[in-house]
Protein backbone atom coordinates (compact mmCIF):
# COMPACT_ATOMS: atom_id res chain seq x y z
CA UNK A 1 0.00 0.00 0.00
CA UNK A 2 1.41 3.15 -0.92
CA UNK A 3 -0.10 6.38 0.16
CA UNK A 4 1.42 9.23 -1.50
CA UNK A 5 0.11 12.64 -0.27
CA UNK A 6 0.40 15.78 -2.29
CA UNK A 7 0.68 18.96 -0.26
CA UNK A 8 0.19 22.36 -2.61
CA UNK A 9 1.45 25.30 -1.14
CA UNK A 10 -0.39 28.26 -1.26
CA UNK A 11 -3.59 26.84 -2.98
CA UNK A 12 -6.76 25.14 -1.96
CA UNK A 13 -5.93 21.66 -2.53
CA UNK A 14 -4.94 20.60 0.91
CA UNK A 15 -7.99 20.11 2.42
CA UNK A 16 -10.56 19.19 4.93
CA UNK A 17 -8.91 17.24 7.98
CA UNK A 18 -5.75 17.91 6.84
CA UNK A 19 -5.97 21.58 7.64
CA UNK A 20 -7.52 20.59 10.97
CA UNK A 21 -4.42 18.78 11.60
CA UNK A 22 -2.27 21.31 10.30
CA UNK A 23 -3.96 24.12 12.92
CA UNK A 24 -5.10 21.55 15.17
CA UNK A 25 -4.57 22.38 19.13
CA UNK A 26 -1.38 19.74 19.54
CA UNK A 27 0.84 21.31 17.21
CA UNK A 28 4.55 19.89 18.41
CA UNK A 29 6.72 21.18 16.08
CA UNK A 30 9.04 19.87 13.60
CA UNK A 31 11.60 17.31 14.42
CA UNK A 32 9.51 14.83 16.40
CA UNK A 33 12.18 14.43 19.07
CA UNK A 34 10.57 15.18 22.30
CA UNK A 35 7.50 12.95 20.98
CA UNK A 36 6.13 10.49 22.66
CA UNK A 37 7.68 7.09 22.11
CA UNK A 38 4.18 5.75 20.54
CA UNK A 39 4.61 8.10 17.79
CA UNK A 40 6.01 5.62 14.90
CA UNK A 41 6.83 8.04 12.99
CA UNK A 42 9.29 9.83 15.34
CA UNK A 43 9.76 6.52 17.42
CA UNK A 44 13.69 7.15 18.26
CA UNK A 45 14.23 3.38 18.21
CA UNK A 46 12.00 1.94 15.66
CA UNK A 47 11.53 -1.86 15.89
CA UNK A 48 12.90 -3.61 13.08
CA UNK A 49 10.05 -3.85 10.00
CA UNK A 50 8.42 -7.52 10.02
CA UNK A 51 8.71 -9.42 6.44
CA UNK A 52 5.48 -7.52 5.02
CA UNK A 53 2.51 -9.92 4.43
CA UNK A 54 0.90 -9.89 1.40
CA UNK A 55 -1.41 -7.13 1.48
CA UNK A 56 -5.69 -7.18 -0.84
CA UNK A 57 -5.87 -3.98 -2.77
CA UNK A 58 -7.09 -1.26 -0.35
CA UNK A 59 -10.49 -0.66 -1.74
CA UNK A 60 -12.12 -0.43 1.14
CA UNK A 61 -13.75 3.48 2.44
CA UNK A 62 -12.21 5.76 5.47
CA UNK A 63 -15.20 6.84 6.95
CA UNK A 64 -13.00 9.67 8.42
CA UNK A 65 -13.06 13.24 6.03
CA UNK A 66 -14.19 15.28 9.43
CA UNK A 67 -13.98 18.95 8.41
CA UNK A 68 -16.41 20.25 5.63
CA UNK A 69 -14.97 23.60 6.09
CA UNK A 70 -13.77 25.37 2.59
CA UNK A 71 -9.99 25.39 1.90
CA UNK A 72 -8.01 27.51 3.79
CA UNK A 73 -4.61 29.06 2.07
CA UNK A 74 -1.23 27.85 3.81
CA UNK A 75 1.94 30.09 4.37
CA UNK A 76 4.61 28.01 2.42
CA UNK A 77 6.89 28.69 5.14
CA UNK A 78 4.93 26.47 7.34
CA UNK A 79 4.41 23.73 5.48
CA UNK A 80 7.52 21.29 6.26
CA UNK A 81 7.42 22.16 9.79
CA UNK A 82 3.74 20.80 9.53
CA UNK A 83 4.81 17.71 7.68
CA UNK A 84 5.22 15.46 11.00
CA UNK A 85 1.43 16.79 12.34
CA UNK A 86 -0.78 15.28 8.99
CA UNK A 87 1.57 11.95 9.21
CA UNK A 88 0.19 11.53 12.79
CA UNK A 89 -3.05 12.64 11.52
CA UNK A 90 -3.09 9.77 9.03
CA UNK A 91 -1.41 7.70 11.47
CA UNK A 92 -3.93 8.29 14.53
CA UNK A 93 -7.11 7.65 11.85
CA UNK A 94 -5.73 3.89 11.02
CA UNK A 95 -5.36 3.05 14.82
CA UNK A 96 -1.87 4.74 15.28
CA UNK A 97 0.15 2.28 13.19
CA UNK A 98 0.23 1.12 9.50
CA UNK A 99 0.18 -1.98 7.79
CA UNK A 100 3.29 -3.96 7.59
CA UNK A 101 4.91 -2.65 4.37
CA UNK A 102 2.81 0.53 3.81
CA UNK A 103 4.59 3.86 2.76
CA UNK A 104 3.18 7.36 3.13
CA UNK A 105 4.80 9.52 0.95
CA UNK A 106 4.41 13.50 1.37
CA UNK A 107 4.97 14.98 -1.89
CA UNK A 108 4.99 19.05 -1.52
CA UNK A 109 5.22 19.97 -5.49
CA UNK A 110 6.93 23.30 -5.71
CA UNK A 111 4.72 25.66 -7.13
CA UNK A 112 1.18 25.15 -7.75
CA UNK A 113 -0.20 21.48 -7.97
CA UNK A 114 -0.92 19.82 -11.33
CA UNK A 115 -4.51 20.43 -11.66
CA UNK A 116 -4.94 23.95 -9.63
CA UNK A 117 -6.79 25.94 -11.52
CA UNK A 118 -3.89 28.12 -11.99
CA UNK A 119 -1.46 26.01 -14.50
CA UNK A 120 1.45 27.85 -14.55
CA UNK A 121 4.32 26.61 -12.29
CA UNK A 122 5.61 29.18 -10.42
CA UNK A 123 9.41 28.81 -9.93
CA UNK A 124 10.94 28.42 -6.51
CA UNK A 125 11.58 31.50 -4.90
CA UNK A 126 15.25 32.28 -2.65
CA UNK A 127 13.01 32.52 0.48
CA UNK A 128 10.90 29.81 0.97
CA UNK A 129 11.91 26.93 -1.52
CA UNK A 130 9.07 24.57 -2.54
CA UNK A 131 9.64 21.22 -0.81
CA UNK A 132 9.17 17.77 -1.06
CA UNK A 133 9.53 15.81 1.76
CA UNK A 134 9.23 12.46 3.05
CA UNK A 135 8.51 10.76 6.38
CA UNK A 136 10.13 7.17 7.02
CA UNK A 137 7.98 4.62 6.88
CA UNK A 138 6.13 3.41 10.31
CA UNK A 139 7.73 0.78 11.08
CA UNK A 140 11.23 0.67 9.35
CA UNK A 141 14.69 2.53 10.73
CA UNK A 142 16.10 4.99 8.34
CA UNK A 143 20.05 4.21 8.63
CA UNK A 144 20.92 2.00 5.83
CA UNK A 145 20.31 2.25 2.20
CA UNK A 146 18.01 0.02 0.32
CA UNK A 147 19.34 -1.82 -2.76
CA UNK A 148 16.82 -3.05 -4.94
CA UNK A 149 16.86 -6.86 -3.74
CA UNK A 150 13.73 -7.69 -5.83
CA UNK A 151 13.75 -6.59 -9.21
CA UNK A 152 17.64 -7.83 -9.85
CA UNK A 153 20.58 -6.48 -9.43
CA UNK A 154 21.14 -6.83 -13.01
CA UNK A 155 21.54 -3.52 -14.92
CA UNK A 156 19.65 -3.35 -18.38
CA UNK A 157 21.45 -3.07 -20.81
CA UNK A 158 21.41 0.37 -22.87
CA UNK A 159 20.46 -1.75 -25.94
CA UNK A 160 17.20 -2.44 -23.28
CA UNK A 161 16.50 1.10 -22.20
CA UNK A 162 16.72 1.86 -26.34
CA UNK A 163 14.49 -0.90 -27.08
CA UNK A 164 11.66 0.68 -24.49
CA UNK A 165 12.06 3.89 -25.82
CA UNK A 166 11.08 2.84 -29.38
CA UNK A 167 8.38 0.77 -28.11
CA UNK A 168 6.68 2.95 -25.94
CA UNK A 169 7.92 6.67 -26.74
CA UNK A 170 8.81 7.14 -23.39
CA UNK A 171 12.76 7.08 -22.13
CA UNK A 172 13.73 5.24 -19.23
CA UNK A 173 16.50 7.16 -17.57
CA UNK A 174 19.28 6.35 -15.14
CA UNK A 175 19.62 8.80 -12.11
CA UNK A 176 21.80 8.07 -9.32
CA UNK A 177 20.51 4.57 -9.60
CA UNK A 178 20.16 2.64 -12.55
CA UNK A 179 17.41 0.43 -14.05
CA UNK A 180 18.21 -3.15 -13.43
CA UNK A 181 16.88 -5.55 -15.64
CA UNK A 182 13.94 -6.79 -13.79
CA UNK A 183 12.50 -3.56 -13.59
CA UNK A 184 12.64 -2.66 -16.96
CA UNK A 185 10.20 -5.84 -17.60
CA UNK A 186 8.09 -4.82 -15.11
CA UNK A 187 7.27 -1.05 -16.66
CA UNK A 188 7.44 -3.27 -19.73
CA UNK A 189 4.40 -5.30 -18.63
CA UNK A 190 2.74 -1.77 -17.60
CA UNK A 191 2.90 -0.35 -21.01
CA UNK A 192 2.34 -3.45 -22.84
CA UNK A 193 -1.05 -3.15 -20.63
CA UNK A 194 -2.01 0.58 -20.72
CA UNK A 195 -3.74 2.30 -23.47
CA UNK A 196 -1.41 4.91 -25.20
CA UNK A 197 -3.41 7.68 -24.29
CA UNK A 198 -2.78 7.15 -20.83
CA UNK A 199 0.77 6.23 -20.80
CA UNK A 200 1.77 8.98 -23.29
CA UNK A 201 1.75 11.60 -20.88
CA UNK A 202 4.63 10.15 -19.32
CA UNK A 203 8.04 10.81 -21.45
CA UNK A 204 10.70 9.47 -18.95
CA UNK A 205 11.04 7.75 -15.96
CA UNK A 206 13.98 8.51 -14.07
CA UNK A 207 15.75 5.64 -11.48
CA UNK A 208 16.79 7.35 -8.32
CA UNK A 209 18.34 5.49 -5.47
CA UNK A 210 16.10 7.70 -3.15
CA UNK A 211 14.58 11.10 -2.94
CA UNK A 212 16.71 14.27 -3.04
CA UNK A 213 14.76 17.78 -2.06
CA UNK A 214 16.26 19.73 -5.20
CA UNK A 215 16.19 22.84 -3.24
CA UNK A 216 17.43 21.97 0.12
CA UNK A 217 19.37 18.94 -0.66
CA UNK A 218 17.83 16.95 2.52
CA UNK A 219 17.59 13.16 1.21
CA UNK A 220 14.45 11.55 2.34
CA UNK A 221 14.46 7.42 2.59
CA UNK A 222 11.03 7.08 2.68
CA UNK A 223 10.05 7.76 -0.63
CA UNK A 224 8.67 5.36 -3.43
CA UNK A 225 8.43 7.86 -6.21
CA UNK A 226 7.50 11.25 -7.17
CA UNK A 227 6.31 13.91 -9.82
CA UNK A 228 7.30 17.62 -9.71
CA UNK A 229 4.47 19.98 -11.31
CA UNK A 230 7.78 21.52 -13.07
CA UNK A 231 8.69 18.38 -14.78
CA UNK A 232 5.54 17.54 -15.87
CA UNK A 233 6.27 14.52 -17.78
CA UNK A 234 8.80 13.07 -15.71
CA UNK A 235 8.17 10.29 -13.60
CA UNK A 236 10.72 9.32 -10.58
CA UNK A 237 11.12 6.36 -9.74
CA UNK A 238 13.15 5.43 -6.15
CA UNK A 239 14.88 2.31 -5.17
CA UNK A 240 12.48 1.79 -2.29
CA UNK A 241 9.75 1.55 -5.03
CA UNK A 242 11.46 -1.83 -6.17
CA UNK A 243 11.85 -3.05 -2.77
CA UNK A 244 9.67 -5.58 -0.72
CA UNK A 245 9.64 -9.25 0.58
CA UNK A 246 9.30 -10.91 -2.03
CA UNK A 247 9.83 -10.70 -5.72
CA UNK A 248 6.12 -10.68 -6.25
CA UNK A 249 5.91 -7.96 -3.66
CA UNK A 250 8.13 -6.06 -4.92
CA UNK A 251 7.10 -6.10 -8.53
CA UNK A 252 3.76 -5.59 -7.55
CA UNK A 253 4.84 -2.73 -5.55
CA UNK A 254 7.15 -1.04 -8.45
CA UNK A 255 4.18 -1.66 -10.77
CA UNK A 256 1.62 0.17 -8.40
CA UNK A 257 3.93 3.19 -7.88
CA UNK A 258 4.42 3.79 -11.63
CA UNK A 259 0.46 3.91 -12.20
CA UNK A 260 -0.10 6.02 -9.57
CA UNK A 261 2.98 8.37 -10.39
CA UNK A 262 2.21 7.78 -14.25
CA UNK A 263 -1.47 9.61 -13.25
CA UNK A 264 -0.02 12.41 -11.63
CA UNK A 265 1.76 13.12 -14.96
CA UNK A 266 -1.59 12.27 -17.02
CA UNK A 267 -3.62 14.76 -14.80
CA UNK A 268 -0.67 17.80 -15.81
CA UNK A 269 -1.51 16.96 -19.68
CA UNK A 270 -5.14 16.53 -18.99
CA UNK A 271 -6.42 18.95 -16.66
CA UNK A 272 -10.27 19.04 -17.83
CA UNK A 273 -10.33 15.07 -17.55
CA UNK A 274 -8.72 15.54 -14.13
CA UNK A 275 -11.57 18.21 -12.94
CA UNK A 276 -14.05 16.42 -13.79
CA UNK A 277 -12.76 14.11 -11.37
CA UNK A 278 -13.26 16.65 -9.24
CA UNK A 279 -16.21 17.72 -9.64
CA UNK A 280 -17.66 14.64 -9.64
CA UNK A 281 -16.30 12.95 -6.74
CA UNK A 282 -14.92 16.33 -4.55
CA UNK A 283 -17.84 18.65 -4.98
CA UNK A 284 -18.34 19.08 -1.73
CA UNK A 285 -14.41 19.57 -0.96
CA UNK A 286 -13.79 15.90 0.56
CA UNK A 287 -14.20 12.28 -1.53
CA UNK A 288 -17.68 11.34 -2.10
CA UNK A 289 -17.95 8.23 -1.52
CA UNK A 290 -14.89 7.81 0.27
CA UNK A 291 -11.89 7.00 -1.86
CA UNK A 292 -10.05 3.65 -2.95
CA UNK A 293 -7.63 4.53 0.39
CA UNK A 294 -7.62 6.22 3.69
CA UNK A 295 -5.08 8.26 1.59
CA UNK A 296 -7.30 8.75 -1.17
CA UNK A 297 -9.11 10.30 0.96
CA UNK A 298 -6.68 13.08 1.42
CA UNK A 299 -6.49 14.94 -1.70
CA UNK A 300 -8.69 14.84 -4.20
CA UNK A 301 -4.98 14.37 -7.11
CA UNK A 302 -4.33 11.33 -4.74
CA UNK A 303 -7.60 9.82 -4.76
CA UNK A 304 -7.39 10.21 -8.58
CA UNK A 305 -3.78 8.48 -8.32
CA UNK A 306 -4.92 5.60 -6.03
CA UNK A 307 -8.02 4.68 -8.05
CA UNK A 308 -5.82 4.42 -11.04
CA UNK A 309 -3.49 2.14 -9.71
CA UNK A 310 -6.22 0.17 -8.19
CA UNK A 311 -8.28 0.08 -11.59
CA UNK A 312 -5.10 -1.35 -13.26
CA UNK A 313 -3.85 -3.75 -10.18
CA UNK A 314 -7.35 -4.86 -8.81
CA UNK A 315 -10.22 -4.10 -11.37
CA UNK A 316 -12.27 -6.47 -10.77
CA UNK A 317 -12.98 -6.22 -7.45
CA UNK A 318 -12.87 -2.20 -7.85
CA UNK A 319 -15.37 -2.72 -10.21
CA UNK A 320 -17.96 -4.04 -7.54
CA UNK A 321 -17.01 -1.92 -4.48
CA UNK A 322 -16.15 1.47 -6.10
CA UNK A 323 -18.10 1.77 -9.94
CA UNK A 324 -18.43 5.00 -10.02
CA UNK A 325 -14.64 5.35 -9.88
CA UNK A 326 -14.20 2.64 -11.62
CA UNK A 327 -16.49 3.71 -14.78
CA UNK A 328 -14.83 7.20 -14.86
CA UNK A 329 -11.55 5.62 -15.23
CA UNK A 330 -12.59 3.34 -17.89
CA UNK A 331 -14.34 6.04 -19.83
CA UNK A 332 -11.95 9.31 -19.55
CA UNK A 333 -8.47 7.77 -18.47
CA UNK A 334 -8.30 3.90 -20.01
CA UNK A 335 -10.31 4.98 -22.93
CA UNK A 336 -12.43 1.95 -22.68
CA UNK A 337 -9.47 -0.50 -21.73
CA UNK A 338 -10.58 -2.75 -18.28
CA UNK A 339 -9.13 -4.36 -16.25
ZN1 LIG B 1 0.59 10.71 -5.62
Amino acid sequence: MIAVLMICPGRAWAQGNLFETLQGPQDEGVSGQEQPAADPVSDPEPEPEPAPAPEPEDTSVDEDPTSSEPPRIMAQQTLESLISEIIRNILSQMGGKLPPGTRIVVILPPGTCPNSPVTTTKPPTTTTPPVTTTPPTTTKPTPTPTTPTTTGPVPATAEEKRAFSQKYGTQLVDGDSAWSKGQLGAADEVFARLPGFFRSTTKDIKRERMFRNPYTGQVSQGVLGYVRSDIPNRVHMMDLAATAGNLAMAKSQFQGTLVHEMTHTFQNMHPDITQAWNRQFWSSGRPNPPSVSGYGNTQMVEDMAESVRTYFQAGARMKSVQPARYEFIRKYVMQGKVF
